[in-house]
């Protein structure tokens, strides 16, 4: 029986990997798509201790290499459920059961969608939720970004490095984003700023996207933008779907867990952005992890 099953290679658990296998317990991390998680469609980390500046898709690598180190195995499938039978556990995925005797659940937050026409129908034609992979695409072109938080504004600025124009549209006059990224933005001469606008249907030509229709928040008055290239950045929701049997989420399925990161039930542990916490950020992920593992590994 393996010791840990950790569900979910982004930062937070890989470094509960790190600190698990270097402790001596014995771990299989499962992962659906590429590891390293959010940090695969974050353009430029600058707020990681002792990094100034890299690329995401970079750190990505060299968290999960290191995570590999001491002996972490990856096993890429999809977990659709969660048995606890008390002192051992099911995980249950597309490739069949791994028994355990402890489940790390590191499988963090999705993109949420803006649910307006075109949406859908333009998704990877133009409508993308990640400005790293797709965002060449669109070289020398208008493209608008939805959203006031972080993430919305930090894809601008990074967009706004080979595109001819970024739109930001901002449903009110307050920002969710930090103020040094805000003003960064707004030094930058090809970034223009729309607040109190919502977005609300994608134009296109049945092949590519063409333009975003906007409505004024207060006056409802309707407004076209051209662009070819549309990146909603409007919040994320927990990936705990798999997870909805155990009744260990808060309100909006965000896990809840204490000082050790483990949750109500005995032997099952949350880390990073799928509990519900204040910070999302890359350091309190690695942070979580480094507790959970360590904390497993060593009262097993
Ligand atoms: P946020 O929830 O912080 O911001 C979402 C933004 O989208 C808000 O401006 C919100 O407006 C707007 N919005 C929500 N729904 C809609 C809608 N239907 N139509 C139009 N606009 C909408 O999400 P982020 O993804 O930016 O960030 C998530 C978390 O990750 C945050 O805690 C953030 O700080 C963190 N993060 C940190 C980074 C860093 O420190 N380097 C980088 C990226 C993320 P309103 O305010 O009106 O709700």
């Amino acid at each position: 029986m393996t010791d840990i099953v950790i569900i979910g290679a982004g930062p937070a658990g890989l470094t509960a990997a790190l600190y698990a296998t270097r402790a001596g317990a014995k771990v299989k991390i499962i992962e659906s798509g590429a590891p390293g998680g959010k940090l695969n469609s974050t353009a430029d980390i600058e707020n990681y201790p002792g990094i100034k500046k890299k690329m995401g898709p970079e750190l990505a690598y060299e968290m999960y290499e290191h995570a590999l180190n001491f002996g972490a195995e990856l096993e890429m499938t999809e977990v659709t459920g969660i048995r606890d039978f008390g002192h051992h556990k099911i995980v249950v995925t597309t490739n069949g059961e791994i028994e355990t005797k402890n489940i790390i659940i590191a499988t963090g937050t999705k993109e949420r969608l803006m649910n307006i026409p075109g949406e859908k129908e333009y998704t990877g034609k133009g409508v993308s939720y990640c400005a790293v992979c797709d965002g060449p695409f669109f070289k020398g072109k208008e493209t608008a970004i939805i959203g006031g938080g972080n993430s919305a504004i930090e894809e601008a600025v990074y967009l706004a490095g080979f595109v001819s124009k970024v739109h930001i549209i901002v449903r009110r006059d307050v920002f969710r984003a930090d103020k040094y990224i805000i003003d960064k933005a707004k030094s930058m001469n090809n970034i223009v700023f729309h607040t109190l606008k919502k977005p609300l249907e994608v134009i296109g030509d049945g092949h590519k996207v063409t333009g975003l229709k906007l409505t004024d928040s207060k006056t409802n008055e309707e407004s076209l933008l051209e662009v070819s290239g549309i990146f909603p950045f409007i919040g994320l929701d927990p990936m705990t779907g798999f997870a909805s049997n155990l009744d260990i989420t808060d309100e909006k399925g965000y896990i809840e867990v204490d000082e050790h990161m483990q949750t109500k039930i005995k032997g099952i542990f949350a880390v990073g952005d799928v509990t519900n916490k204040q910070l999302r950020q890359i350091v309190t992920a690695a942070n979580d992890g480094a507790i959970a593992g360590q904390y497993i590994a060593s009262n097993l």
